[in-house]
C-alpha cells in the first residue's frame, strides 16, 4: 500500500500591533488544514519565538483573553530587576509560561478544538512580524 508522503511545513505570517496582545489565529490554522486535505492526524502548531508564544483559549468573552494579559503582567512585571540586557526578561518568561506549541486532533478535515476554544498567538514584546508554522500529520 502506498503511504501518501509528509505534508509540507506551512507558515502563517502575522504583524502584531503593540507590546502586548493575542490575535485570534483559529480560522488560519483551519485554512492551512483544509489546503493541505487531511482527514484525520494531529495538527501541530509552532511559535518560533523566545518572547511569544500560543494558547488555546475561549474567544467568546475578550476579557478572557485581557484578563490573562493582564494576570501575567502581574505574575512577571517588566520592571522586577532582571539582568538580561535587552530589557524583554519578563516578555521571554511569558512565553515559557504559555509554552511555543499546540497539538490539536484532526478528524473528518476538522480542528477537533472545544466549543469555546480558539487558537490564540500571544505577543509579549511587540510590534513585530512573527511567523507560526503548521505541521499536519496524517495518520
Ligand atoms: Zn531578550
Amino acid at each position: 500500500m502506498d503511504m501518501p508522503g509528509p505534508t509540507p511545513i506551512e507558515a502563517i505570517d502575522l504583524k502584531t500591533t503593540t507590546r502586548d496582545e493575542t490575535i485570534d489565529i483559529t480560522s488560519l490554522v483551519r485554512q492551512v488544514v483544509k489546503k493541505l486535505g487531511v482527514d484525520a492526524g494531529i495538527c501541530y502548531v509552532y511559535c518560533p519565538h523566545t518572547t511569544a508564544g500560543l494558547t488555546l483559549q475561549e474567544n467568546s468573552d475578550p476579557d478572557v483573553k485581557k484578563d490573562l494579559l493582564a494576570q501575567l503582567a502581574r505574575m512577571v512585571p517588566r520592571d522586577a530587576g532582571f539582568v538580561h540586557s535587552e530589557d524583554n526578561s519578563d516578555a521571554h518568561i511569558k512565553g515559557s509560561l504559555v509554552g511555543s506549541s499546540l497539538s490539536i486532533p484532526i478528524e473528518k478535515g476538522k480542528l477537533l478544538l472545544g466549543t469555546w476554544q480558539a487558537v490564540f498567538f500571544c505577543e509579549f514584546d511587540g510590534p513585530r512580524s512573527r511567523k507560526v508554522l503548521v505541521k499536519v500529520i496524517a495518520g
